[in-house]
């Protein structure tokens, strides 16, 4: 009879080392897996891990854990309980948010931008209400918002920190006019996201430099071309312009020689992710947005070249719009609302076709990862929906959540 337990082949006990990140900056990386998980590397990874680095992925998988237990436990079911008990049932879904309070707090920094917090949810709930006329509903929703405030100790970045707080802001202010949220209450979160850039530019050649989580990333998602993307929505300082456009002629003149963008500054000699969260076609997305607002060619002729690696490199085996071919012919599609120049629709119509024609056989056949989360917008098939959607209208089309 086979053994009922796994041969337990883990070191019985092994150092932490501290250098692991420096080496192998995998963590809060959008659950990208540079190295394959599964097997005696990873777990030994995971075991060298200093406790420090380990338990925010710790906390992480358990967060994402607990928003698919919530949806299948209470969401789906319509709240209808067909078992109270603690053992298998309802009491215990409650028990397991109450121990996630416990341990991150009720106003956690999730609940401040439109990508992962609370606040999409109150500003979309709001733009929602106002479409089928329920002032009622508006008002709540509004309020909702209003009452979420960015914490000191916020972190500056799109996905969970201030410029992900301030694009809510914007989304408001683009639905319902241009006070609703007032200037200068968002115009003080902007100095304030200048003021800790220049603060930790002073170390380096880039004008404005963010940390999140000890990484000073460059990516859409949580470093620079995120942070730059949101401020550029706003009236700068003449002084703040330079900075913005600074920075992001910092990070064109220190580009790969592929013509790719690191995932951040500790990782220029890393050539490996084509996303929108890390690499060239969140950057795209940035510099079409600096070409409109700079009117600069340098912009306009760099986003052209990362929309290049975009279509050598951007083919991804993954379907997404965060780290897949959904999102990447968002490249692509900016470029073609920017200048027209007809060869950019017919980039993101072969990507979009290529999915039409063989996403669903592809991940049939595990050639294609379908993501972690595979029906969601971000990581699943939910992107992919919103990418047809975007090409029935591609003069019209955004990227979800970062162009206005
Ligand atoms: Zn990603």
């Amino acid at each position: 009879m086979a053994d009922r337990f796994f041969q337990n082949e883990m070191p019985d006990f092994l150092q932490e080392n501290p250098n692991i990140i420096e080496e192998e900056p995998t963590e809060n990386r959008e659950r990208v897996q540079i190295h394959p998980q599964g097997t005696r590397d990873s777990l030994l990874r995971f075991l060298s891990l200093p406790y420090s680095s380990l338990s925010p992925q710790l906390q992480r998988a358990a967060l994402d854990l607990k928003q698919t237990i919530l949806v299948e436990t209470w969401g789906l079911s319509g709240r209808i309980v067909k078992d109270y008990s603690l053992y298998a049932g309802t009491l215990g879904t409650a028990y397991l948010l109450f121990k996630s309070f416990q341990v991150t707090g009720m106003n956690g920094v999730r609940d401040v931008t439109f990508l992962c917090g609370r606040a999409g949810v109150c500003a979309l709930g709001a733009v929602a209400a106002k479409h089928v006329d329920n002032c009622k509903l508006f008002d709540y929703y509004l309020s909702q918002f209003k009452e979420i405030k960015p914490s000191k100790d916020l972190q500056d970045e799109l996905l969970y920190g201030r410029a992900g707080y301030l694009w809510t802001c914007l989304f408001l202010n683009k639905h319902f006019g241009k006070d609703t949220i007032p200037a200068p209450y968002m115009g003080d979160i902007v100095k304030e996201i200048i003021r800790n850039g220049r603060e930790l530019g002073k170390q380096g050649r880039c004008p404005l430099m963010f940390e999140w989580h000890g990484e000073r990333y460059w990516g859409a998602a949580h470093g620079l071309a995120g942070i730059m993307h949101v401020l550029m929505e706003f009236e700068l300082t003449s002084d703040e312009l330079e900075d913005v456009k600074g920075t992001l002629k910092y990070m064109i003149s220190r580009r790969l020689p592929s013509g790719n963008y690191p995932a951040g500054e500790e990782d220029k000699k890393h050539d490996a992710l084509v996303h929108w969260c890390h690499g060239a076609p969140g950057v795209t997305l940035t510099l079409v947005k600096a070409a409109e607002v700079f009117g600069e060619r340098e912009f306009l002729k760099a986003a052209m070249d990362a929309a290049e690696v975009v279509w050598n490199r951007g083919l991804l085996k993954r379907l997404g719009i965060c780290h897949g071919i959904s999102g990447n012919a968002y490249a692509f599609l900016a470029l073609y609302r920017l200048t027209g120049i007809v060869e950019y629709l017919y980039r993101a119509k072969a990507f979009a076709c290529f999915l039409l024609d063989r996403a669903h056989i592809l991940m049939s056949m595990g050639e294609m990862h379908g993501g972690d989360n595979p029906f969601s917008l971000f990581e699943g098939v939910g992107g992919m929906a919103h990418l047809f959607l975007d090409m029935v209208q591609p003069k019209n089309a955004r990227f979800p959540a970062y162009e206005l």
